[in-house]
């Protein structure tokens, strides 16, 4: 028996055609909380009955993210009115707010804070080229705010008792969000490589480790969001380039978990759960089961709702746990065998029922089941 685990990034809990199979996707790999660090302001109130209930899964909302003018996410909304999903009013002020000078800040943050998000998000991007990239439309989609700004934001945001989440593309980004004084970072850097998803100098996305040393005492959250190299490398998990980004992955968070620094799980990928980050990490060889284990279902659902008595089983938790067929620490593939999942006390029964378990497990399986164990009596 487990805690269920977390998602702490994620977009595809929104409005859509398809949010009902996403929801039953989470429930069916035990997620039960999910983190949106952008999405637009409506989601909520769209979404209202669907998810945030006893038998569905929990979502925490960061509406639209403080960027620079013409930076991530700017892109996705183009794509999204170009293909005739959204429209223009789903951008500038809803999807993201731009910002480039302090004196801008009350008027944006007052529209973010608005909206009632459950935190806020911002986006750094090459921060240590912002005054290169800022008005040079090349890198349109590949800027974020000023880093000088950042500070400022989060005061205010910690003023208005809302937490801070920084995406961030490169080493310099983890590091001036990490003096900024924000309380999670939404990536690893170097995550997506360059902006040809290439890694041609791994350096740049190196995280040092005199941040990996602030990050700890600081108690900021690093997000992995590592797994994506999965589907970005058409060549195989052989490949030259695949192998840079594992080694690149395993080097950061090797760093990181050394120091002690707090992590959770996030796939930031629209078509998966965390499971499939759960399974790239595991490959990576930086963590024991055991510690993998629980980063999933305990780090990253308090990660996602630090109020809540969540990732625990103990007396004064929440009741909600999944029971699987078997020992994770004896066969890790048993996290995606799930016979049970309760949710704050309620059976969800409507979940579909997991495969039939393969006869290798039935054979590893600790515990016979009761029945068995009646027909072994007295042999
Ligand atoms: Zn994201």
């Amino acid at each position: 028996m487990v805690p269920p685990f977390g998602e702490a990034h994620n977009h595809n809990v929104e409005p859509s055609s398809r949010i009902g199979r996403t929801i039953e996707r989470y429930l069916r790999d035990g997620v039960f909380y999910v983190k949106n660090p952008n999405n637009l302001p409506t989601a909520r109130r769209v979404l209202a009955g669907r998810v945030n209930t006893p038998t569905s899964i929990d979502v925490a909302f960061a509406n639209g993210g403080l960027t620079g003018a013409g930076g991530h996410p700017i892109l996705i909304v183009q794509r999204n009115i170009e293909r005739g999903a959204w429209t223009e009013d789903d951008g500038e002020g809803a999807f993201y707010v731009p910002v480039d000078r302090e004196a801008d800040l009350p008027r944006a943050m007052a529209g973010v804070l608005d909206g009632r998000p459950d935190f806020l998000k911002t986006y750094l991007l090459y921060s240590e080229e912002y005054a290169q990239r800022k008005d040079d439309p090349a890198f349109s989609g590949w800027k974020g705010l000023d880093p000088a700004l950042l500070p400022e934001i989060v005061r205010r945001a910690h003023e208005a008792g809302l937490r801070v989440s920084a995406h961030v593309e490169t080493a310099a980004d983890f590091h001036n969000a990490l003096v900024a004084g924000v309380d999670e970072i939404a990536h690893i850097p170097g995550f997506r490589g360059d902006s040809n998803v290439q890694l041609p100098d791994p350096a740049v996305f190196e995280i040092s480790e005199d941040d990996a040393r602030l990050a700890a005492r600081l108690g900021t959250s690093v997000v992995t969001t590592v797994g994506g190299v999965r589907g970005l490398d058409p060549a195989g998990p052989d490949s030259l380039l695949r192998r840079r980004f594992d080694r690149l992955h395993a080097r950061n968070l090797r760093l990181l978990h050394e120091h002690g620094v707090r992590l959770a799980l996030g796939s930031d990928d629209y078509d998966d759960t965390s499971a499939g980050e759960a399974m790239y990490l595991r490959g990576l060889g930086v963590f024991d089961d055991l510690e993998l284990l629980g980063l999933w279902a305990v780090a990253t659902p308090r990660a996602i709702f630090p109020g809540r008595a969540v990732g625990c089983l103990e007396e004064g938790c929440e009741a909600s746990f999944l029971v699987l067929r078997g020992n994770p620490l004896s066969d890790f593939e048993h996290v995606r065998d799930i016979v049970l999942r309760v949710k704050q006390g309620v059976i969800l029964s409507a979940v579909p029922a997991p495969p039939r378990a393969r006869s290798r497990d039935v054979e590893r399986r600790p515990h016979p089941p009761r029945d068995r164990l009646h027909r072994d009596r007295g042999r």
